[in-house]
């Protein structure tokens, strides 16, 4: 038998609820993810309830299903990354997908290929998705008319990165459905929303360079949290208009009543000029320290996309709290982007001999 997912039916995507800041660079579309605001409010539930089935799927003794055998993903990657590449390949191989993997450094944009050439070099090899993470904002929107391919932004200059966001959604969901269902309500404070409704949720750090902030502030704002930024005014952006946000430069004054602290690495490539006199000062005022750990509501949950910067923008202690997310945020990316790949690729299910193949493999 195969899992849920083949069965689920995938979405039409509505427009986000709060404003976007950067609407040249967006589009909606049911065949590629280039932003948050391609899902909107139900597309962000219709994922994470995919999820859940592939969170299923990831406890079985065989953690595949063959919903896209046949298909092909290539990840292509203009910019560094860890856990965003490791996390998209490895939920297209548990939706058994061909994956091919481009590396801007070994290929041969190094002997002066174009973008355009590169991009389709790999569409004339026939994939059915292509996952792009580039340092210049709307390249993945660009690639869109250059191939056939479904588009996923894996992280576009300081543009979007909606799989990250979709992710921390759902690690929060989690960590609050975990909450209220061992009724552990217990400690100081006032008691947390039990969803994202009235959620306060505060990301700190370098906001004007991370794609993270935009694609957060609009998923958060979305599903109904309060969003509040707190950053210098040198790491803030030049105009917040539109923005469903508030903004301080004051951690200490918001710190007791956020219900998730969500911190931000700051992005010393995006910047291209000394914005910070010194990391240590910043640390001081806007790091997550040991010292404003203690002074959490018992209740709040700290987050960091990845890679963190131990020392900067949190402190080791803090990092380490049984309340930090960070790992949980990796293990739930797996099933986001096997949600997103199911959403994007697997809509008519796989051939009935998959089933019996699956069944076969003892995968029931
Ligand atoms: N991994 C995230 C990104 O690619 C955050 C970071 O790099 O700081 O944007």
């Amino acid at each position: 038998m195969t899992a849920t997912p083949t069965t689920a039916t995938p979405t039409t995507p509505t427009p986000a609820t709060p404003a976007q800041t950067t609407p040249a660079l967006t589009t909606t579309t049911d065949r590629h993810l280039l932003s948050v605001a391609d899902l909107g409010r139900a597309g962000i539930d219709d994922i994470m309830t995919l999820a859940d089935s592939f969170k299923e799927v990831s406890e079985r003794r065989i953690p595949k299903v063959p919903a896209l055998r046949g298909k092909t993903v290539a990840t292509l990657f203009f910019e560094a990354s860890t856990r965003t590449r490791l996390s998209f390949e490895t939920a297209a191989k548990r939706l058994s997908a061909d994956v091919m993997s481009f590396s801007a450094s070994s290929s041969s944009l190094e002997k002066g290929e174009s973008l355009r050439d590169t991009v389709e070099t790999i569409d004339a090899m026939g994939v059915d998705a292509m996952i792009v993470r580039h340092k210049s904002s709307g390249v993945p929107m660009r690639i869109t008319s250059w191939t056939s391919a479904s588009v996923i932004n894996a992280g576009d200059g300081q543009h979007e990165h909606p799989t990250q966001a979709l992710l921390d959604c759902y690690t929060i969901r989690e960590a609050l459905a975990a909450r209220s269902g061992s009724g552990s309500r217990a400690g100081a404070g006032a008691e947390p929303p039990a969803g994202f409704a009235g959620l306060r949720i505060g990301i700190i750090g370098d906001i004007k360079h991370s794609r993270v902030a935009r694609s957060n502030v609009l998923a958060f704002s979305a599903l109904g949290a309060d969003v509040v930024l707190v950053a210098p005014r040198t790491l803030l952006p030049p105009s917040l208009e539109g923005w469903p946000v508030e903004a301080t430069a004051e951690l200490d004054s918001v710190l007791p009543d956020l219900d998730v602290v969500y911190l931000l690495r700051i992005q010393a490539e995006r910047a291209g000029q000394v914005l910070l006199p010194d990391l240590d000062e910043y640390h001081v005022r806007f790091g997550l320290t040991a010292e404003r750990a203690r002074r959490l509501s018992p209740q709040a949950l700290v987050m960091h996309p990845g890679p963190m910067i131990r020392g900067v923008e949190i402190a080791p202690e803090a990092a380490d709290l049984p309340s930090s997310l960070v790992t949980r945020q990796v293990r739930n990316g797996v099933f986001i982007r096997s949600a997103v790949l199911f959403h994007l690729l697997g809509a008519s299910g796989p051939p009935a001999a998959d089933a019996a193949d699956d069944e076969k493999s003892g995968n029931a």
